[in-house]
């Protein structure tokens, strides 16, 4: 069916007569760990074929009820997103990039014959939300509050079709320092057994199902002593994709002349917002940049002879994690000196920066609300 032309929706509030009291609030904030306590606000929006988007309403936060033969309980008719609003040091609140989000979203939508949120609607919907739970954002150093948009099927029935009937979501969760302790690297485990992805699947759409599939191979990587798994390609299972939920780079060499090198988009992998960010502000850093493939053999070869100095992962969640061991099957090595190398810590430094506002934000990526 044509997309219907949508006048733009503006979302109505219903504020919570019951918010959870300051105190409860802060207690909750002291220590928030990982999506675990949600704030007092919640924004749906509905979807209904013929209709387009209606019903857009700032909520209080609860629970849904189900049929139970909703179309997502069956045929996984389900993406999300996620995202970090940052308090600054001046007080004010800024999310990053939140237009990469929403653009992503649409194209997740896109892959799972799931209707497109316009762009300005998911910008919205982070602003109402934001600004309404504003006393949710953490003012400690490395705490944000998580932003996590998500859209599902609600139509009821069996039949194995697109739904014509969506709900989207968006919640937020106060989320604490991902290193309190400091910056520790990980151990990985090159998955040869479990595939994530592969080509002309669903790896570049962040839908629920890829990380169902992903769970059994995490599993095996904590069996074999490691801390996450490092995904290859599907088809010669030789060429390096991504790590968990993280993007993965490549430091050869040293110092300002170091050469930073991340898989390029193979369409079987998320192309992860930190991984764009940070190709731009190695550049600005004056470092050379490339997208290539990397082969397990470039890994490992590329530490015994010293040319590789460092590998990291990034994402929202952690920003930039540093790898200091591998392991599979073949081979089990240590990555440069198996602590966080200085590129990888000098390009963490100028990243949050310019998230928390200590940095000019020259390439225009955040949003403040
Ligand atoms: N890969 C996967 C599989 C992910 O789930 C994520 C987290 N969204 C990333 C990479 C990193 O993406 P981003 O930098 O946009 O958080």
């Amino acid at each position: 069916t044509a997309p219907l032309a949508q006048a733009p929706l503006t979302i109505a509030l219903k504020p919570s007569s019951h918010p959870l009291p300051a105190a409860e609030r802060e207690a909750r904030l002291a220590s928030p760990g990982f999506g675990r306590v949600f704030t007092d606000h919640m924004v749906t929006i509905r979807w209904t074929e013929g209709q387009g988007w209606h019903d857009a309403q700032l909520v209080p936060y609860g629970p849904l009820e189900i049929d139970p033969a909703n179309m997502t309980l069956h045929y996984g008719q389900s993406i999300f997103e996620g995202l970090k609003a940052y308090r600054r040091a001046d007080g004010s609140i800024a999310t990053f990039r939140p237009t990469a989000n929403a653009e992503r979203f649409q194209s997740s939508a896109r892959r799972l014959a799931m209707p497109e949120l316009p762009v300005e609607t998911f910008v919205e919907a982070v602003e109402v939300l934001v600004r309404q739970d504003r006393d949710w954002v953490p003012t400690q150093p490395e705490q944000s509050l998580y932003l996590r948009p998500f859209m599902f099927a609600t139509e009821v029935g069996l039949g194995v079709r697109p739904a014509d009937e969506y709900l989207f979501m968006l919640i937020a969760s106060p989320a604490g320092a991902y290193f309190p302790g400091g910056v520790k690297p990980v151990s990985v485990w090159l998955s040869e057994e479990y595939v994530r992805a592969a080509p002309g699947g669903t790896g570049a759409a962040k839908c629920a199902g890829n990380y169902a599939a992903s769970l059994v191979a995490q599993a095996q990587a904590a069996e074999k002593g490691c801390d996450q798994v490092v995904w290859l390609d599907a088809v010669e299972r030789r060429w390096i994709e991504e790590m968990g939920g993280m993007n993965l780079y490549f430091v050869y060499g040293e110092g300002e002349d170091a050469r930073i090198v991340t898989p390029e988009l193979s369409g079987s992998l998320l192309p992860g917002i930190t991984r764009d960010s940070l190709l731009r502000l190695a550049a600005d850093l004056g470092h050379e940049t490339a997208e290539a493939r990397i082969s397990i053999d470039d890994w490992k070869n590329g530490n015994a002879d010293g040319t590789l100095t460092e590998v990291f992962a990034c994402g929202t969640a952690a920003v930039i994690t540093p790898v200091g061991s591998v392991k599979s099957t073949r081979a089990d090595w240590t990555v440069g000196s198996g602590e966080p190398g200085p590129v990888t810590m000098r390009l963490r430094e100028a990243l949050l920066a310019v998230q928390t506002g200590q940095a000019p934000d020259t390439h225009g990526w955040m949003h403040t609300i």
